[in-house]
């Protein structure tokens, strides 16, 4: 299995070594020929409008689109901010995960933290949570299914082949959402954008 990591800023070595870890080829992706042959993408966290401007350049955008549209994918915070139909305030996105965002909800970046889903849904061992300059999803599609609270809120979400996270997976060791997106890839979690939403 290979599930590529978008290079072009941010958080991306952290997922490539996670992936390595649970066994899974974890190329860097930064341009479209890098998409070739890759089973899922990760989409990390970092700058979603710094991502934006480079994505813009050689046609990367439409390729990523293309391919994320059709194949398993993980946005984490920024990454998620891509991902997202709706981002406030407005900004550009692949709008293929029936959410809406607030950038920058949970606060700046020294009010980095860390805490733990609710517990609802991932057992004895609550999921540990990263959250750095995190988005707030603030809508979800009927289409859209929750996997994880912080609180009332959901911060884990899955929409067919896609999922999107607020916080950072791949700062701790906890690898169950990366394993979400290692079994979408095993499962040929493939779908149109019809099915998904
Ligand atoms: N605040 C960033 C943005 O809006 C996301 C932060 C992150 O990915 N850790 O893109």
């Amino acid at each position: 299995m290979r599930i590529g990591v978008l290079a072009l800023q941010g958080a991306s070595e952290a997922h490539q070594r996670m992936l390595l870890g649970m066994g899974v080829a974890a190329p860097a992706v930064r341009r479209a020929e890098d998409l070739e042959g890759l089973d899922g993408l990760v989409l990390p966290g970092g700058e979603s409008s710094t991502l934006l401007h480079f994505l813009a350049q050689d046609d990367f955008l439409p390729a990523v689109a293309g391919f994320v549209a059709r194949r398993p994918c993980l946005g984490t915070c920024a990454g998620l901010i891509l991902l997202a139909r709706q981002v406030l305030p407005a900004q550009a996105s692949l709008g293929l995960l029936d959410v809406t965002v607030r950038r920058n909800a949970y606060g700046r970046q020294r009010e980095s933290h860390i805490c733990h889903d609710n517990g609802s849904s991932w057992g004895d061992a609550a999921l540990e949570m990263v959250f750095i300059r995190a988005p707030r999803i603030e809508r979800c599609g009927p289409a859209v299914e929750i996997l994880a609270r912080r609180g009332q809120e959901p911060v884990l979400v899955r929409q067919g082949h896609l999922l999107g996270c607020a916080f950072h997976p791949e700062l701790g060791r906890d690898t169950r959402v990366h394993q979400l997106l290692v079994d979408a890839c095993r499962d040929g979690a493939v779908q149109g954008l019809d099915e998904a939403s």
